[in-house]
């Protein structure tokens, strides 16, 4: 197979793997081989995989704390006809991952790009996630804090597609919970350590989930989320709705707005809500 004669003055955005050091391809080895710089997150991690495949390469710190000013120096060296591959420590550079400024100062500058494929989690979560792959919705992770979190979930709430987030091991638990909380019941899996010794794919609901024990998974993780259907919608009672209304309200929602959330989230019409609202508002606190 013959080598590819890289481009000068241009960028290669380089995915590499989120585990298995094997999932290399032919073409990215070359791109990385023959690069004159490659720019990274971490240098320990990048260093690791350049030694595992036996190449040796001058490292810059590309990382979400200095990426303004590291595009400065990049698109300088650009400009000067180099070649720089970015890299990030796991899978594709910005796919929750630095990078995203230095493109786009890159192709402002009239500069070319050219991605060379290969490991994400998304892909492999969804595959092996067991629900249907037709349409999907990536959003990454979702905010740490738990209400962005629960404003965020409530605007994904009627999304058919598969949903497919980034979550950090410690964070599961309350993620699941504020999942339940919004979604009510659906399937989700688990994808864990994807490519590596101990991967696996748990299989389950949400609800089921919430019912394990907090922190029995480590590693890295992806949750799969099923997407809205209508059909699987809980019809609920006057004490949930009230329920669900208290929770708005001690979240800080005025009332109009803990009605509007209840109703859409719910699928109710919101006259409905409002008159179970007047209905039992002395119960509200
Ligand atoms: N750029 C990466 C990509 O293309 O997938 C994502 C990087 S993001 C900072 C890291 C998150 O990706 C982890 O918290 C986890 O949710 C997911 N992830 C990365 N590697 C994984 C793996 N081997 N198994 C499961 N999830 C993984």
């Amino acid at each position: 197979m013959t080598k590819e004669k890289l481009k000068s003055k241009t960028l290669y955005i380089v995915a590499t793997p989120i585990g298995n050091l094997n999932e290399v391809s032919k073409r990215t080895f070359d791109v990385l081989s023959e690069v004159d710089l490659i720019a990274c997150e971490d240098t320990r991690v990048t260093n690791k995989l350049l030694k595992h495949l036996g190449i040796k390469k001058s490292l810059l710190v590309c990382h979400e704390h200095n990426e303004h000013a590291t595009s400065e120096r990049i698109i300088e060296l650009l400009l000067d006809n180099y070649k720089i591959a970015l890299v990030s420590d796991a899978g594709y550079p910005l796919i929750s991952d630095p990078g995203n400024k230095l493109v786009s100062s890159v192709l402002e500058n009239g500069i070319e790009i050219v991605v060379i494929n290969g490991p994400s989690a998304i892909l492999p979560a969804l595959i092996g996630s067991g629900l249907v792959t037709n349409h999907f919705y990536f959003h990454g992770f979702l905010s740490s804090k738990q209400s962005d979190r629960l404003s965020e979930l409530r605007k994904l709430y009627q999304k058919e597609e598969v949903l497919i987030f980034y979550e950090a091991p410690h964070r599961l638990h309350k993620t699941v919970q504020d999942l339940y909380e919004i979604f009510g019941d659906r399937k989700m899996t688990i994808a864990r350590e994807l490519t590596k010794m101990h991967e696996e794919y748990i299989r389950t609901s949400l609800e089921d989930c919430l019912n394990m024990e907090p922190g029995k998974y480590k590693g890295e993780l992806v949750l799969v989320v099923d997407g809205y259907a209508p059909e699987n919608v809980k019809v609920l009672n006057d004490k949930e709705i009230l329920h669900y209304l208290n929770q708005n309200i001690k979240q800080g929602f005025s009332f109009k707005d803990a009605i509007k959330n209840v109703a859409t989230i719910h699928n109710l019409p919101k006259n409905m809500v409002y008159r179970i609202y007047i209905k039992h508002k002395d119960l509200i606190n």
